[in-house]
């Protein structure tokens, strides 16, 4: 059962240093390290490294960086046939800083990830028709995104979008029927529904929102607070898994790739939470975003 991700592609270059630079200021750092990121890579390894066939759908640009994704996701066992060079581009980059206490700065460069359009959905429309799951984030532009959650839904396979990061003007009012499950983490929730979702009341209110809007299923991820569920007949809060956390990067991106694994294996709605909570949980044990999958 094949699972598809549409989504963006980075290379993350992270600097470790005791405490990060002020403006203007240099400072000595202690490591570094160059890995794969962007939310639809990091979506498709996490998928990928538990087995089955992940496909990506995405671009690169045509730079040294690109070859660095494509010797990434093969690691993963990420099927990388409709990762596309683009020609003049440069490959989406995230330049991050991270000090002793795991605060972190981030700047993103977006590159081909932000030129996809629907007609690369259309390119890997064999693939989104195969797919039982296919992965969405909100990296790169609505349309293309769209067009492959089309695809895929009339074919009948499930779509499910994380609107991560916290879309700035809110999601495109269509998107929310379009998915059948919607992921947002504590902050993109705040962000869609102007509600904290800080204890059972909050979350049911603010999945309240997000269903009137034309959410099927909602599952609200609450970093050391676990998950909040809502889907019809449905409504639990599951508690996180306890774990010895030492770096949150892509806990939710390795949450979203184990839910699409557990859906794909045929797994009901609240195992397969559970199952993508396990997933979060041991890569907060980790360093890195696709390296902690
Ligand atoms: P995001 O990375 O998108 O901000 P979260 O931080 O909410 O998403 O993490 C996604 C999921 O990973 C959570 O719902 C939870 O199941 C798991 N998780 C995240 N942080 C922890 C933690 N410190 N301990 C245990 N589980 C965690």
């Amino acid at each position: 059962m094949s699972i598809a991700v549409f989504g963006s592609i980075n290379v993350d270059i992270t600097a470790y240093s005791r405490r990060l630079p002020r403006p203007g200021e240099t400072v000595h750092g202690d490591s570094y390290l160059i890995g794969l990121g962007g939310k639809g890579a990091n979506q498709a390894a996490a998928s990928a490294r538990l087995g089955g066939e992940v496909h990506l759908i995405g671009r690169t640009g045509q730079d040294v960086f690109a070859n660095t994704a494509s010797d990434e996701l093969a690691k993963y066992g990420v099927k990388t046939a409709l990762v596309e060079q683009a020609d003049g581009q440069s490959t989406g980059i995230a330049i991050i800083g991270v000090d002793a206490n795991g605060e972190n700065v981030i700047t993103v460069i977006g590159g081909a990830n932000l030129s996809l359009s629907e007609g690369e959905a259309e390119n890997a429309r064999d693939v989104l028709i195969a797919a039982r799951v296919l992965l969405l984030q909100n990296e790169v532009p609505w349309p293309a995104a769209q067009a492959a959650a089309r695809i895929t839904r009339k074919a009948g396979g499930t779509v499910i979008l994380d609107p991560a990061p916290a879309p700035v003007q809110g999601l495109p009012p269509e998107a929310y029927a379009l998915a059948h499950i919607l992921t947002p983490n504590e902050s993109e929730t705040e962000a869609l529904t102007q509600i904290r979702p800080e204890n059972t009341e909050s979350c049911q209110a603010a999945a309240l929102v997000l269903h009137q809007r034309g959410a099927e299923t909602v599952i609200l991820k609450l970093g050391a607070k676990g998950l909040f569920l809502s889907a019809p007949g449905t409504q639990l809060h599951m508690p996180a898994f306890a774990v010895a956390a030492i770096d949150t990067v892509a806990a939710g991106d390795c949450f979203n790739g184990g839910l699409a694994h557990a859906l794909s294996g045929g797994a009901d709605l609240a195992t397969a939470a559970r199952f993508a909570a396990a997933c979060g949980a041991l890569s907060t044990t980790r360093r890195g975003a696709a390296q902690s999958a």
